[in-house]
C-alpha cells in the first residue's frame, strides 16, 4: 500500500525547526488528526522487475531515495534509504502543543497553523532536546516522560 498524506495538510517551513505540518482547514478541538495513511516502504523486501518499476515511479514522485540490489534473478531488493523523511515525523514539537496523544486536537485549531505535539509523551526518559518552540511556557530542554 503506497502512503497517503492528507491533502488538507501541507508540509512545509517551520519557524519551530526544519519543516513541520500545517492544516489549510480548521481543526476542532477534539477531532482526530490524520496525517498519512498507508505505509511507506521502509522495509527491505524483494520486488519482481515489475513491481521494482512501480516502487522507483513512487520513489521519484515522492522524492525519496532508495537502496536497491538486483538479485540476479529478475527480482530487486530494495528500501528507502532516508527513514527521517517520513510525513509523521515532519510535526514538530511544542511546549504548548495542540495536537494530544492520538493526534486529537486540544484545542480549536486554525487554518495555516502549525500542528505540534508534546513530544516528551512520546520519548523515554534517556531522551531529551533543546526546545526552540517560541511557546510562552517553553521548557527549553525537553526530556522524555516515558
Ligand atoms: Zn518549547
Amino acid at each position: 500500500m503506497v502512503l497517503v498524506i492528507n491533502p488538507e495538510i501541507e508540509i512545509k517551513n517551520s519557524p519551530i525547526q526544519g519543516k513541520g505540518l500545517f492544516t489549510k482547514v480548521p481543526i476542532k478541538k477534539g477531532e482526530t488528526v490524520w496525517i498519512s495513511e498507508g505505509e511507506e516502504p521502509y522495509d527491505e523486501k524483494i520486488y519482481t522487475d515489475e513491481e521494482f518499476k512501480e516502487f522507483q515511479k513512487w520513489c521519484i514522485e515522492n522524492g525519496k531515495e532508495w537502496d536497491a540490489v538486483a538479485n540476479g534473478d529478475g527480482t530487486h531488493t530494495a528500501a528507502i534509504s532516508e527513514r527521517e523523511k517520513h510525513p509523521g515525523n515532519y510535526g514538530n514539537h511544542s511546549c504548548d502543543p495542540n495536537m494530544g496523544k492520538g493526534y486529537v486536537a486540544l484545542r480549536d485549531i486554525k487554518a495555516g497553523e502549525e500542528l505540534t505535539a508534546d513530544y516528551a509523551q512520546f520519548s523515554t526518559k534517556d531522551w531529551e532536546m533543546k526546545c526552540n518552540c517560541g511557546a510562552k511556557n517553553c521548557k527549553g530542554t525537553v526530556r522524555g516522560a516515558l
